[in-house]
């Protein structure tokens, strides 16, 4: 390899030059970058990283992006945080979120992949970007697009939740609302990139993309204190993150930063949208296109271009995939909350409630380390919540009223204070 990485067919093995191409044209499979590993082992140490910034581009030395590229955004290197009290609900005791509710710049780990597209993008010289997106995509390319001053053309359903419409034309990107779901998108992308020469993230520079996933396993083998989890939950839509954490923890093995170790991979889908979960609860890697219709519209996808490869990972690494209601959705958004002080959008909420299933019907052992991965950000999907908090009536700012509407529900069964008289000594030595 001229480079320290190139483009490789996942079927045929042909290889490919670095540029703008995603399937192989000899027998229309998908292309992948393999890097050069003994060639980069040298600089991919821990001491090494250790002296990179604080972020996704600590990495570098594994992302496919230019050599001379310099990013200008600082995401990645989120939080991975102990989650005892909703390890207790479930019946875990060692369980971990790693939090993408707060990637930077937009919120999500769709911020991951598209500062790595970008970058290659730049490198090809193109000067319109864009994506299909369920949403999230669309934040990403939209907000790191404009730091970059690049053109933009987003493509996205036309029913998407307002937040994410929102929190893409904040950013100055024409958004182009489709009459269709995310899979009509997709398609018409296709044709766009081809007719115009625009670089499309998911599309003609999905290779470089879909490696941005990878610092999401970087970043967990790290703050695990470079050791690999037992389990990892992971959500699934066009199943590229899945498969990407695994070759992260395969590239950790393979350069000697961690012990070598099978983690297992657990897929997590909507009921109503759950292609991926169907193929692997049925023994195999076909995957039966769906018509989505669920709440989890970040996860919609119905004809996932990963999806028997998301199928093959589970399937090897002795995992296993569930599908969550919109019900149990919105509990498990609320229990994430409650016990962790996290919010999290309906993608975490799929991840949180097949997590407590998983646990629930034994597929996880309680004493396993798991990570769940928490994917994008509850603000971003307020709708899901409408109408499920009772408001209680406002009260006039008196002790007596609040005592009255609100004590019992903060300290349930402690008496309200005697007369609001006057502090004296002994007022509370009842
Ligand atoms: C896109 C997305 C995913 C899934 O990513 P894939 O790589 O397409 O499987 C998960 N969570 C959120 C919040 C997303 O936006
Ligand atoms: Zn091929």
């Amino acid at each position: 390899m001229a480079s320290s990485y190139e483009l490789r067919c996942r079927e045929c093995g042909k290889r490919f030059d670095i540029q703008p191409l995603s399937i192989c044209d000899d027998c229309f499979s998908p292309l992948e970058v393999v890097f050069d590993l003994p060639a980069i082992k040298s600089k991919f140490t821990r001491e090494a990283i250790a002296q990179g910034p604080w972020n996704m581009w600590r990495y570098r030395a594994l992302l496919p992006v230019p050599d001379s590229y310099i990013p200008v955004t600082p995401s990645g290197m989120t939080p991975l945080m102990a989650a005892p009290r909703l390890a207790k609900r479930i019946g875990a005791k060692n369980l971990y979120l790693k939090n993408d509710a707060v990637c930077l710049p937009t919120l999500s780990f769709k911020d991951r992949v598209v500062s790595v597209a970008l970058a290659a993008a730049q490198g090809f010289g193109f000067d319109t970007v864009g994506c299909s997106s369920t949403g999230n995509l669309a934040n990403a390319v939209a907000a790191q697009a404009a730091r970059l001053g690049l053109k933009t053309c987003i493509l996205v359903p036309a029913d998407l939740e307002p937040a994410k419409i929102l929190n893409t034309q904040i950013y100055g990107a024409t958004l182009v609302r489709i009459d269709g779901n995310y899979d009509h998108c997709n398609r018409l992308c296709s044709q766009i990139a081809d007719r115009f020469n625009w670089g499309f993230v998911n599309v003609n520079l999905r290779p470089y993309y879909a490696e941005g996933s990878k610092t999401f396993g970087f970043e967990i083998a790290e703050q695990l204190g470079w050791r690999l989890p037992d389990n990892v939950v992971v959500p699934m839509a066009g199943g590229s993150l899945i498969t990407k954490i695994r070759k992260a923890f395969q590239e950790l093995i393979d350069l000697g930063l961690v012990e070598p170790k099978t983690v297992r991979f657990f897929g997590a889908q909507a009921t109503g949208c759950s292609p991926i979960v169907q193929a692997v609860k049925k023994g195999g890697e076909h995957i039966e296109p769906q018509r989505p219709q669920t709440i989890a519209r970040s996860l919609a996808i119905g004809n996932p271009a990963d999806g028997p490869y998301a199928a093959r990972a589970i399937r090897e690494s002795g995992g296993w995939a569930e599908d969550v209601s919109d019900v149990e959705i919105v509990s498990a958004i609320r229990e994430l909350a409650e016990t962790e002080g996290v919010f999290t959008e309906t993608a975490g909420g799929v991840t949180t409630a097949v997590t407590a299933r998983l646990y629930a019907h034994g597929r996880i052992s309680p004493d396993d380390l798991t990570v769940v991965a928490i994917t994008g950000n509850g603000l971003k999907t307020l709708d899901a919540l409408d109408g499920k908090f009772e408001q209680l009536p406002a009260i006039r700012p008196r002790l007596a009223d609040f005592e009255e509407a609100y004590l019992d529900r903060i300290q349930p069964g402690r008496a309200p204070a005697q007369p609001a008289a006057p502090a004296v000594e002994g007022a509370y030595a009842r």
